[in-house]
């Protein structure tokens, strides 16, 4: 089997607007093959600049379009691909969105892998260590910490047992940051676990001290307090609290993982498939990690193609935490993107047994935001 062609394609709401959010636009990766299966696959990134990555024609040897350079190559060979990618690229390619967009491509090929074999992508992976897994329900804070209470009993009406609320308004001032985690254990009860996404916000003494404040509200995990470059501040925040610290979702492969966790010591490690360089760069990153003792989980805030390769992933490594599964109230590109709507059930996800990622485009929603 030949690649015969790699496509980024840009999908877009008509009206974004300027604020954090999990479904106004998505980059999605095919690549098409000779015998006629395409993979899927996704970019969480700068959509533009990742298109830009794919779609770039030969510069000179090591800055190449990353299209031009899978084209013609056996997509089984993943482990070569990715290296040849890595090293043909590598002008901007080491960390970033032409890394990222190396992410999207992995993820296609082994989705063509498993369909083309007829097995999903975890068995593929030498996985199978779940049936289904746990997941927690994740979104941002309300616009006030009565609103998030608010949020908080929906997402325990709906059966989750963990609940994640991250970024704004976290971060403005000391009262409002308490009041948000203790409103938030207040919509959940006792009995839910309370994840807290703080989104970079804090140098290192803030967070030790806001650490210490959150865990009067016995939270789960503090995550991304710090700036990511800060990984001596998240050492020092490691080492003052027991509340579980997570980072990692804005690295980008095994060399600032590494920093990350030999110099950041955090406690969990997060990987988004969509930007760490796919399945082949992370099974290596939970591997280290496993190696250090510390668990993994994904990160993912986009569409379910990004659950779904996470389910593979977290399948497939013995350190899995737990899901993140975004659980935002409006309807966007999430819901209409793919054929297979997610829903958990009493707080897991099913690990899928289809065929490659097990997962498909509604194609009529590809053709309705497609714009570029
Ligand atoms: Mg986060």
């Amino acid at each position: 089997m030949k690649i015969t062609q790699v496509e980024a394609i840009y999908l877009r709401l008509p009206d974004v607007k300027n604020q954090c959010d999990s479904g106004q636009d998505a980059l999605i990766v095919k690549v098409h093959t000779d015998a006629g299966i395409t993979g899927i696959g996704e970019v969480d990134s700068n959509p533009l600049a990742v298109k830009g990555a794919i779609d770039a024609p030969y510069s000179h040897s090591i800055s190449t379009g990353l299209g031009q350079l899978v084209t013609g190559e056996d997509p089984f060979e993943t482990e070569r691909i990715w290296c040849k990618m890595y090293d043909r690229a590598i002008y901007g390619g080491r960390f970033g969105a032409v890394f990222h967009a190396m992410s999207g491509i992995d993820m296609a090929l082994w989705d063509i892998k498993g369909k083309a074999l007829g097995m999903p992508v975890w068995k593929l992976l030498g996985g199978g260590f779940h049936k289904k897994i746990r997941c927690y329900a994740s979104s941002l804070f309300g616009e006030t910490p009565k609103k998030t209470r608010d949020i908080a009993r929906r997402r325990v009406d709906d059966g989750f047992t963990a609940v994640k609320f991250g970024w704004h308004p976290m971060g403005q001032d000391e009262k409002t940051d308490i009041a948000l985690v203790r409103e938030a254990r207040k919509g959940l009860g006792s009995e839910v676990d309370l994840l807290i996404d703080a989104g970079l916000v804090w140098d290192a003494k803030t967070a030790i001290q806001r650490a210490r404040a959150f865990a009067d509200y016995n939270i789960f995990w503090l995550e991304e307090p710090l700036r990511p470059d800060d990984y001596d501040g998240y050492r020092k925040l490691s080492e003052a609290t027991h509340v579980r610290i997570a980072a990692g979702e804005e690295e980008s492969g095994r060399a600032t993982f590494l920093q990350l966790m030999d110099r950041g010591r955090p406690d969990v490690v997060q990987v988004d498939l969509t930007r760490c360089g796919g399945f082949t760069e992370a099974m290596k990153i939970a591997s280290l990690a496993h190696d250090r003792g510390l668990p993994v989980a994904n990160h993912g805030f986009t569409t379910y193609i990004n659950v779904m390769a996470a389910l593979h992933w977290l399948n497939s490594v013995p350190n899995a935490l737990i899901c993140e599964f975004v659980a935002e109230d409006e309807t966007n590109l999430r819901e209409a993107l793919t054929k297979q709507r997610l829903r958990a059930k009493d707080g897991y996800l099913a690990i899928p047994e289809e065929p490659g990622l097990g997962i498909e485009l509604n194609e009529d929603a590809v053709s309705r935001y497609r714009v570029a």
